[in-house]
């Protein structure tokens, strides 16, 4: 494979930009390589600039659920971009895009849209302390919910982690006001929020987690998560920019039917452009300026041409049968994995999938939680890694990331991938 182009734009970027990438997920360390620059992408396909090729399962790490450039939304774009591309006042494809979250999302009565999916979890847990009054966020070990000071906090192990800053420049006097306790376990949640002491404003949760590799709840476990919050009076906050849209319409909240009170939305709400939001409750949201005290604005926040991209992929995404088609090639391509891993990797693999996300971890697992991902070897993964970029797919540069399917990858693809994922499985396990 030919990388003379990507090779000198990556050193010149290295110059420029800090590791010469604008997203540290991009830069390619943990898999041993360096990244690719990429010229363009349509459909299910990506290409470098030295013209190489990839079948692509990150979907820019989940918002291209259509494939890339869709007509539909293209032209969205294009129509919207001749009107001007930013007003500072309110346009109405944000009541269009906010109509269609509404209907889409069961619990989410009012929506605000951002610019990120950061943008929408720092601005949710500010709206559930202002709320209730109280100051702890309760989120979970593994879980990523964008990079505000609050959720920096190292996934620490063991009973109620008291914060630890997970970076320089994040003050312990914030993240003393965050508690990380690990997935999946009811009785350490249990006992946390019922600790009074603790002056819990909400918990916020990846209703399935996709962030230390792709992790579903167990069964009941949102459902233990929602009788708690309600009867202790905490504020549920589930961080669907990844699920939402992406396992159902209505996310996570519909394909597990557990309501929070208020939902995180990004990535694929913006088509491909940057969107994020927060809606909830009507009592919740009218807590937001300019009705209630709570602040919260942003220049280029209902952005035209980001809610034109929204709106024309949410269409996509509401015709019948959309999620029935994605979820039976989805199971297919995981049932041909795990094929795959049984006859050349038996015991050291485990797939873990929830609609069109999944992850396969090198390990015997279960995954279940951060401290069974963390025994992926990672090592493992890297090889794999460059072993199919090298065959011309192109997955995600990290063991604890989900693979996403897409609704533009064909069955031909589809098997043409596990083909060549038979051939790097083959060489893994000599
Ligand atoms: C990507 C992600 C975010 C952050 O969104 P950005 O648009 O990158 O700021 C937050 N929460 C979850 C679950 C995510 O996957």
């Amino acid at each position: 494979m030919k990388t003379d182009q990507s090779q000198s734009l990556f050193a010149r970027a290295q110059q420029l930009i800090p590791g010469g990438v604008n997203s540290p997920v991009r830069a390619c360390k943990s898999v041993g390589c360096d990244p690719l620059f990429v010229k363009k992408a349509a459909g299910s396909k990506i290409q470098d600039v030295d013209g190489n090729e990839f079948l692509d399962f990150v979907c820019s790490w989940g918002p291209m659920i259509l494939g890339h450039n869709h007509p539909a939304v293209v032209e969205a774009i294009e129509k919207t971009l001749r009107d001007g591309t930013s007003f500072g006042a309110p346009c109405p494809l944000e009541v269009e895009l906010a109509e269609l979250v509404i209907n889409a999302l069961p619990s989410v009565e009012k929506v605000r849209f951002v610019s990120s999916g950061t943008e929408a979890t720092m601005s949710a847990i500010r709206l559930a302390r202002g709320y209730t009054g109280r100051n702890v966020v309760v989120k979970f070990d593994g879980c990523y919910h964008g990079h505000a000071d609050s959720f920096l906090v190292k996934a620490g192990s063991g009973v109620i982690t008291l914060g630890i800053p997970g970076s320089p420049g994040v003050p312990a006097d914030i993240v003393k006001n965050t508690i990380s306790i690990p997935y999946n376990n009811p009785e350490i949640l249990e006992k946390t929020l019922r600790d009074t002491k603790l002056d819990i404003a909400c918990v916020i949760i990846e209703p399935v987690a996709g962030n230390m590799g792709v992790v579903a709840p167990n069964p009941g476990f949102l459902q233990t998560l929602r009788t708690l919050t309600t009867e202790l009076g905490i504020v549920l906050i589930f961080d669907e920019v990844i699920t939402g849209l992406r396992l159902a319409l209505g996310g996570a909240q519909e394909y597990y039917g557990v309501m929070p009170d208020l939902t995180c939305l990004g990535k694929i709400i913006g088509g491909g452009l940057p969107v994020g939001a927060y809606g909830g409750t009507r009592e919740l949201m009218d807590t937001i300026s300019p009705v209630g005290p709570v602040y919260q604005a942003g220049t280029l926040s209902g952005n035209p041409l980001a809610m034109a991209a929204g709106a024309a992929t949410m269409r996509q995404l509401a015709q019948p049968g959309f999620y029935a088609a994605l979820e039976e090639k989805s199971a297919r391509f995981a049932q041909g994995m795990t094929m795959l891993a049984e006859k050349y990797l038996p015991g050291q693999t485990t797939l873990n999938r929830v609609g069109s996300m999944m992850t396969a971890f090198f390990t015997s697992g279960p995954v279940v939680d951060f401290d069974s991902a963390m025994q992926a070897d990672t090592a493992r993964y890297g090889q794999h890694f460059r072993q199919m970029q090298e065959q011309g797919i192109w997955l995600a540069p990290s063991q604890f990331e989900a693979l996403f399917i897409s609704a533009a990858q064909s069955e031909g693809e589809l098997a043409t991938a596990l083909e060549k994922t038979e051939c790097s499985f083959k060489k893994l396990a000599k």
